[in-house]
Parts: structure tokens; sequence; C-alpha cells
């Protein structure tokens, strides 16, 4: 499931291409990855003609600023992958197109998604900005602090691993990046945020950003489903310290990594090395 430096880097490769282009042309071919508050009608006629003025991120959406005050909310869930092209992609790699975006400059925008649990929204710039005000900061910001993640830590009981995903806290983190931070702050994924003490928060505040962006600069993590652009992988997998690596040695103490089951979610960690 794409986080931020998954979606970031989504938007890096689409913002020189598609910026300035005007959308001639909608095709919905998968009704319901059109999400409220519009049916594929109305999307498809108010995206019509407009010219795309922003490729921006927030969290782990993908928005894009279509003249006129609307906003084009991609949410990618767990397998929304985009293609751009002349011509239609490698349909081996690209077998479930839910819509294309045809651009002026003759190119087209696709949109596949084979488990269609994400989808596209179109909002005006007035809806998103409340949905926004539900989001917390960006880790990645210059402005963000380790008091900011102290503050947020310091007000709940729930797993710190929990508290980290969760998207009202900190912004565009998820499930491999929290237990990758947890790990190299050497905090137990368990313990509740509030009990985290000054000099914890400050190495956690700093392990979100380091894994983020060296995420960022491997292009993310690709596991069978995030692709950046055109199918192209991003190479941070190689690198990950304890995700997905249950039962293999500790990087750093050769103790078995282990996972356990947090949210319903995975989480991998070492029981030595975190505490
Ligand atoms: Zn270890």
């Amino acid at each position: 499931m794409p986080e931020l430096p998954e979606v970031e880097t989504i938007r890096r490769d689409l913002e020189p291409e598609i910026f300035g282009r005007v959308i001639a042309k909608v095709d919905v071919l998968q009704p319901d990855i059109v999400l409220p508050p519009h049916g594929p009608d109305a999307f498809r006629r108010q995206l019509r003609d407009r010219r795309i003025v922003g490729v921006r991120r927030r969290a782990k959406y993908l928005l894009f600023d279509v003249e006129g005050g609307s906003v084009l909310q991609v949410q990618l869930r767990m397998s929304g992958r985009f293609a751009l092209g002349l011509e239609a992609p490698d349909p081996a790699e690209f077998r479930h197109i839910a819509a294309r975006l045809h651009l002026d400059d003759g190119r087209i925008l696709y949109y596949d998604d084979m488990r269609r649990l994400g989808g596209l929204r179109l909002l005006s710039l007035r809806d998103w900005k409340l949905e926004e005000k539900k989001l917390g900061p960006e880790p990645l910001a210059s402005s963000y602090r380790a008091t900011d993640l102290g503050r947020t830590l310091a007000s709940t009981r729930s797993p710190v691993k929990n508290a980290l995903m969760d998207q009202r806290r900190v912004a565009g983190v998820g499930n491999i990046y929290a237990s990758e931070a947890l790990f190299r702050a050497g905090v137990d994924p368990r313990r509740p945020g509030r009990d985290l003490n000054e000099p914890e928060i400050a190495r956690l505040h700093r392990s979100v950003r380091s894994v983020l962006r060296e995420a960022l600069r491997q292009a993310g993590t690709s596991f069978q489903n995030y692709r950046a652009v055109n199918g192209r992988s991003g190479s941070f997998q190689a690198s990950l310290s304890v995700y997905a690596r249950e039962g293999e040695p500790c990087r750093t103490c050769d103790t078995p990594v282990e996972r356990i089951v947090q949210a319903g979610r995975s989480t991998f960690f070492c029981p030595s090395c975190q505490r």
C-alpha cells in the first residue's frame, strides 16, 4: 500500500508531464472507481476541458488541482497505479484500467486498479480543505518538530505503532514505515504512545524522517502492487530492516525478527533492539 514515499514518487513522475495540460476527455471504464460526491457522468463532465494547474500530495493522497477551483483526489489504496503515453500501456502490467484521462497533447493518463479499493474523487476546493483539516502534519515538512510528535503521542494510550499510522496524528506513514522507524529508534511498537520519554521521542522523530527520506530517494518500496508511473519499481525493499522479515536475523543483533498483529496489521520488530 503506497505511503508517503510512494505517492510522492508518483507525484514527481507525473508533475512535469501533466502540469498545465488540459483534460480533453475522460473515460470511466469502471464506474465504482469514481467516489462520491459525484457519479461517473458528472465526474466526466466536470473534468472535461479543464486545465491541470497543480499536482500535489497530502498524506497518502495525490491531488490534481483543476482549473475552476476543483481538486481531483486520487486514493491509490492497495493497487492503484498510473501509466501515461500516446498508446495503451503493456497489457501484462496494466490489466485493470479503470479510467482514462485524455490530455490535449494526445497522450492518455491511465488509472489502473486491480483491487479497486482506491478511487478518484472530485471535490470543490472548499470540501477538500475540510477534508484536509482531519489530517495531521506532514512529517517531512521543515516545520515538523519532535515536540509535534511528542504532543500527539502524549495524548494516546494506543500502542505507538498504531499512533504513527493514525493519519490524524502524522500524515503519510503506514505499516511499512511505522515498523521501520520504530526499529531505527529502538522503540518497542507495543508501548503506549504516552509512555515514551523525551529522548525516545527525539529518536523516533529523526527515524520517521530519515526512513521516509531514504525511501523517497529509492522511489519507494515495491512488493506486489506498488509501481511508480509506467510500471517503474521502487527499490527500498532491499533496505528494509524488519518489515516482511519475520524469522530472519536482525541486521544489528542477529535475533530473529518477530511479527505480531496490531489493529489488524502486521508489525515487524526486533525483540532485543527495541525496548
Ligand atoms: Zn536486533
